[in-house]
């Protein structure tokens, strides 16, 4: 069945507030509480939503609660980053059914990289018994650079040799279903908005940072891509004009100072005493929290930039990182508070993102979701 924009708007909705009443979801669409029922009844049909549990006490009408059926569609997420790539297979409504993890270090140098996402997709499938034909709809999200037509990955800067990929292409002999390529920060910015804290935020952003910093940027309820989709590459920013040689061949990028390898090469640098970075912050070594704070700072001051570029309501951070070394986190926030501009900065929320390890894994899921149902 081919949907029409009104019940779109219906599937957003309940999306977005799993559980809702026909007299919610009025209110939330601006739609008339008839064409509610009538889309509701037409979409009940066709198999895209559920009735749930009723609410209402008293005398009063009961309401029913509809939730997206989640036997409607399955779902292949897979998140590349630059050390690691995670895959999962989720019903209609993001529970995820089965998981898989695979290093980047542990993928032959030589061997061709689609072929590689694709046998472990499969194995994935075989794991649980299920058709390669149940899957619905693929969604892909990458840690580098994607072309503008978002169909080939040109560059994955921290993971040699993964360039100029074809991954819809690779996908089309073993997979029979549309595949899509996207950003991996903008695929967090999907899972923040559909199934985290930013649900009606026009302006936010969403920064992970690990093994590299990833980020991805709504402005104006619009994604922001730059001319060649190579927009908002906040990793890549200089941070440090005398920094070393990034992967990406520029120096002193941002990520060079603020990933887990740069730290515990900065503390290895200043002769830590400690065998890694996480053991001497544990125990309140001066040199491990120095290295935290300066790169806490650089962090703060490329923040306070964006801050100033684009005013956003909310800033959602993840990645362990931040659980590992608080104070990074807190000379970050205290120097944005420092240096961005005070009318940007007014009412700005810096928060802990949604979905942490898993925020790219379901902004993966949900790009799958979207973008058959809601093609951009
Ligand atoms: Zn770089």
């Amino acid at each position: 069945m081919e949907l029409t924009a009104s019940e779109k708007t219906i599937l957003t909705a309940i999306g977005a507030n799993d559980g809702i009443s026909r007299k919610e979801l009025a209110k939330a669409t601006g739609l008339s509480p008839g064409s509610v029922t009538l889309l509701t009844k037409a979409l009940l049909q066709g198999g895209y939503i559920v009735e749930g549990e009723r609410i209402g006490a008293g005398l009063g009408r009961k309401e029913v609660l509809l939730h997206a059926n989640p036997d409607k569609f399955y779902f292949l997420g897979i998140d590349i980053g630059g050390y690691r790539v995670r895959m999962a297979v989720s019903d209609n409504r993001f529970a995820i059914l089965h998981e898989a993890e695979f290093l980047i270090a542990d993928v032959d140098e030589d061997a061709p990289k689609e072929a590689w996402v694709v046998a472990s997709a499969v194995r994935l499938m075989e794991d649980i018994g299920m058709d390669t034909s149940a899957i619905a709809a693929i969604g892909i999200g990458v840690t580098g650079i994607v072309d503008a037509g978002r169909s080939l990955v040109l560059s994955i800067p921290n993971a040699k040799h993964w360039e100029r990929l074809d991954l819809p292409q690779a996908f089309r002999q073993s997979f029979r279903c549309p595949v899509y390529v996207e950003e991996g920060g903008r695929t967090m910015l999907l899972a923040e908005k559909f199934m985290g804290k930013a649900k009606d935020e026009a302006d936010y952003i969403v920064v992970h940072s690990a093994y590299s910093v990833v980020a991805g940027m709504m402005i104006g309820g619009q994604t922001l891509r730059g001319a060649r989709n190579a927009g908002g590459l906040l990793g890549h920013i200089t941070a440090d004009p005398n920094g070393t040689r990034c992967t990406c061949g520029n120096y002193g990028c941002l990520e060079n100072i603020v990933t887990y390898p740069m730290l515990e090469h900065e503390y290895k640098n200043r002769d830590g005493q400690y065998p890694s970075l996480i053991e001497a912050y544990r125990l309140n070594d001066k040199t491990a929290i120095d290295v935290c704070i300066e790169a806490g700072q650089a962090f703060g001051i490329a923040l306070s930039n964006v801050v100033n570029l684009f005013n956003p309501v909310s800033i959602y951070l993840g990645g362990p990182m931040f659980d590992d070394f608080p104070i990074l986190f807190e000379e970050m926030k205290r120097t944005i508070t420092l240096r961005a501009n005070r009318f940007a900065t007014l009412g700005l929320q810096l928060e802990r993102s949604s979905h942490n390890h898993r925020q790219g894994l379901y902004g993966a899921l949900i790009l799958a979701k979207h973008e058959l149902l809601f093609p951009s």
